[in-house]
């Protein structure tokens, strides 16, 4: 450790960033404190201020079990109540995936169930100015007729191709299932997603594997965890499973076996409770991983089982065609060195070899990626660079590394038959152009649908309907999409927060809160083995409204022609099941979990026969304990895993290769040409060096602040120090290298301003910041909701404007041209 970094790692040991200790599960028997310390005392002060704050009657006590949903991690939850009014949320130690432990969002839902500041109570139609939030409350009937003669009137038009759907749920839960079949049925392409980090690695695993499930991090086995700015800490992946790994690293058996290190512009949480920080420049982590497989192939480190049998253009090869390529091996030891990698991340090329080494000597080392949280999508050449990594040490379906599976078999729903004009409008493509030539590996391009709403004189949605999602304060993108929402003529959502898109929206058909309906998850973010997740009601609704599952249905219905066919059940609960079906006759699973039994990670054995009898056996089951799992791991047999045309892992990707064929990479952001533009590699996508712009913005996230569609719980708030939250002000971290450069001090008052915008923060000095980085908090700054998160501090998504992904198009939003002007 070199002096500067002892000095920040010092600091760190004192930084109140570190009082943040979270439960982790009951089953290590962890002493840190279930929430930080300053929570406890301001629960004791606002339980007796807050008048929505539970204060039950006396009553009986009971539990409910149920599945949290408010992030892709699933955790099991049990829920105290007194009579009917729930009044604690705590961790499952009857669930595999979070033995004992959740996260403070998790703790803090009570406050999305009975702040009513927050929630609509009822269907509403707007009366007041978009964003005014003046609704006027009507009937469940009403407002189902309102929008299903709206979407008529398009299906008789013959414009049925100008409805579009916005989508938060989860990939491959059966509400979005529901949705995007709803579209379908009626003719519309237009259904899109709002993508995160795990659509970027399950991208970059089917260009390099062929196969499309998501993948599985075996972090409990490895003993050498390389996170690429991976908030372990801060929320990524399964967060209540991924703090109990990190518990089960420090303590007992693995207490000083497995070494963390982390890779990131700041020192967070994460960062600071490594074993190692690696600072790089923001966006060049890809060279990182690179100049690292350049050390391991050169000084013969790499796993030449895996690389010999299973890899395909590790070296250079002749096509059919006769023409000569580079293979990766070539690609790395030319371009990566680590002299040349230091220059590009900021790193010693000594730090880069050592790390290499540690990597590769380790006996299951594992390498992930996926920006903070995971929430956000990330960069797909950086995530095929990390996979490559994984590959190179043979860590691919092994014990401790990364895990390709096939997604769970849920039963296909019945076929659709498109009429006529459905066929029509999907001939048209996408308003986002996913897909299309231009973007072949996008999942959703919300930067280029804001763009289409806005360049033309009318906007060409003319019905938007938004589920589970916000992107009108969540979007990176400056602000963009909020204005194109202003040119939609229509909008419905179905979000039972008055969040910032509820409030632009015409029609509310306000969905349950997670506590109060059944929903799936269908197999947690990152877990190593399939698990099915259900939610269930730990309490009756509070308020008239209604699980979007059934409003679909009932919508579906009302429209009668074409879409009513589509929807022959009479509730979502009957889709759920439906598609569990598919499970049940695909293969063996456990549908209970006794806390005391070994955990499905630690000793995966094969199952002979399921504990249930057959499917209604099986949905009873499910819906009493909330899952069906396999605790088994992939098989280990690595013939016949790979679906890509070489039938090998593709270090030198074919469906690239064809898929631009005819294309100018340019044309895709792509900077590479030649062999490498196959291949993992970096690229640089900083925007051209401003001189007005000498800085750059870098936002990240905390556990214990909602930066998604889920509002903070105002408890959470309450959590936050005095310098991440002054007043109403939230505040930038700047190295006092870089402040005294500025003239700046702590407290000052800021502008940060890009070609974007400007938005306004206070001055934190923090020797973990990187020089030249002004890193912002994601989760400040709303507009909507109620006075305890309404006007608290910024957005830095209000001035985000990176540059596009290559490959994937999506936005760049790690990487914005800012200068500081003082308030
Ligand atoms: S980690 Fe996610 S699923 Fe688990 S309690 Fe927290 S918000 Fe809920």
């Amino acid at each position: 450790m070199d002096s500067k970094e002892k000095k920040i790692t010092e600091r760190l040991g004192i930084n109140r960033r570190n009082f943040i200790k979270l439960a982790v599960g009951g089953a290590i028997g962890t002493a840190l404190s279930p929430l930080p310390w300053k929570l406890t005392d301001d629960i004791a002060i606002w339980t007796q201020n807050l008048p929505w704050v539970p204060v039950p009657k006396a009553g009986e006590f009971s539990y409910a079990k149920s599945v949290c949903t408010l992030c892709p991690g699933g955790c099991g939850i049990k829920v105290r109540k007194v009579d009917d009014r729930a009044v604690k949320i705590e961790g499952r130690t009857d669930y595999p995936v979070n033995p004992g432990g959740i996260c403070p969002l998790g703790m803090g839902g009570l406050q999305l169930l009975y702040n009513k500041g927050m929630r609509f109570k009822g269907p509403m139609k707007r009366i007041g100015a978009r964003g005014t939030d003046e609704f006027q409350a009507i009937s469940w009937d009403e407002a189902l007729d309102i929008l299903a003669k709206r979407i008529s009137g398009l299906k008789d038009k013959g414009n049925i191709g100008t409805l579009a759907a916005i989508d938060g749920n989860l990939r491959r839960s059966t509400i979005s299932v529901m949705i995007e079949r709803f579209l379908t049925a009626l003719g519309s392409p237009n259904y899109m997603r709002m993508t995160s980090s795990q659509d970027t690695e399950e991208t970059a695993s089917y260009i390099l594997t062929g196969r499309q499930g998501q993948l599985g991090y075996d972090l409990e086995n490895s003993d050498f965890i390389l996170s690429f700015g991976s908030g372990l800490l801060e929320g990524w992946g399964s967060p209540g499973r991924v703090i109990n790994a990190w518990g089960l690293w420090r303590s007992g058996d693995l207490k000083d076996r497995v070494k963390v290190v982390q890779v990131e512009p700041m020192a967070s949480n994460t960062a600071s409770r490594a074993d190692k920080w690696v600072p790089v420049k923001p966006g060049t982590e890809a060279a990182l991983a690179l100049g690292m497989a350049h050390v391991i192939i050169k000084e013969n480190l790499h796993n030449h089982d895996f690389v010999e049998k299973y890899s395909f253009g590790f070296y250079d090869f002749k096509s059919t065609d006769g023409v000569d390529h580079k293979g990766f091996k070539t690609l790395a030891l030319e371009n990566y060195t680590p002299e040349t990698v230091a220059q590009i991340t900021g790193l010693d090329a000594g730090e880069i070899t050592l790390l290499a080494r540690d990597f590769a000597n380790a006996s299951a080392p594992l390498a992930i990626c996926g920006r903070g949280k995971g929430a956000l999508y990330g960069s797909l050449y950086e995530s095929m660079a990390v996979l490559s990594l994984n590959a190179l040490a043979g860590g691919i379906n092994r014990p401790g590394g990364i895990f390709i599976n096939d997604p769970l078999p849920l039963a296909v729903l019945p076929d659709l038959q498109p009429d006529e004009s459905a066929k029509a409008a999907f001939a048209k493509g996408r308003l986002d152009k996913e897909g299309s030539k231009d973007y072949p590996f996008s999942s959703s391009l919300f930067n280029d649908l804001a763009d289409s709403v806005m360049k033309g004189s009318e906007s060409p949605i003319e019905t938007l309907l938004v589920f589970s999602a916000n992107p009108a304060f969540t979007m990176p993108d400056g602000g963009d999409f909020r204005k194109a929402l202003e040119k939609i003529p229509f909008i419905a959502s179905f979000s039972p927060y008055r969040d910032e898109t509820s409030l632009m929206a015409d029609l509310i058909l306000p969905d349950h809160t997670y506590l109060e309906k059944i929903d799936d998850i269908p197999w947690p973010a990152g877990l190593q083995y399939p698990l099915y997740g259900l939610s269930t009601p730990v309490v009756k609704p509070l308020y008239d409204t209604k699980n979007s599952g059934d409003a679909v249905i009932d919508l579906a219905k009302k429209i009668g022609v074409a879409a009513g066919d589509a929807f022959p059940w009479t509730s979502y609960e009957d889709v759920l099941k439906a598609r569990i079906k598919g499970i049940s006759e695909g293969m063996a699973g456990m549908t209970s979990y006794d806390g005391s039994a070994l955990l499905p990670w630690k000793n995966p054995s094969d199952i002979a026969s399921s504990d249930y009898s057959d499917l209604d056996d099986m949905w009873k089951s499910i819906k009493e304990n909330g899952m069906w799992y396999r605790p088994v791991y992939p098989s280990q047999d690595l013939g016949g895993l790979f679906k890509t045309e070489s039938g090998k892992f593709e270090f030198y990707s074919s469906l690239i290769k064809s898929a631009l064929k005819g294309i100018d990479p340019k044309t895709l952001g792509i900077k590479a040409s030649g062999d490498e533009i196959c291949m993992p590699h970096f690229e640089d996508t900083s925007l051209e060096a401003d001189k007005s712009y000498p800085l750059r913005m870098y936002p990240y996230e905390l556990i214990n602040l909602a930066s998604g569609w889920v509002p903070n719980p105002p408890y959470l708030n309450k959590t936050l120090f005095d310098d991440q939250l002054k007043k109403n002000q939230s505040f930038v971290d700047i190295n006092p290298d870089t402040a005294k450069e500025y003239d700046l001090k702590p407290g000052d008052s800021i502008f940060v301003e890009s070609p974007k915008g400007s938005i306004q923060a206070l001055v934190n000095t923090f020797e973990g910041a990187m020089p030249g980085i002004v890193f912002m908090p994601l989760g400040f700054g709303h507009r909507a909701y109620d006075d305890f998160l309404k006007g608290k501090g910024s957005n830095p998504n209000d001035i985000i404007c990176g540059g596009k992904d290559p490959l994937s198009g999506e936005t760049v939003w790690w990487d914005t041209p800012v200068r500081l002007i003082k308030a």
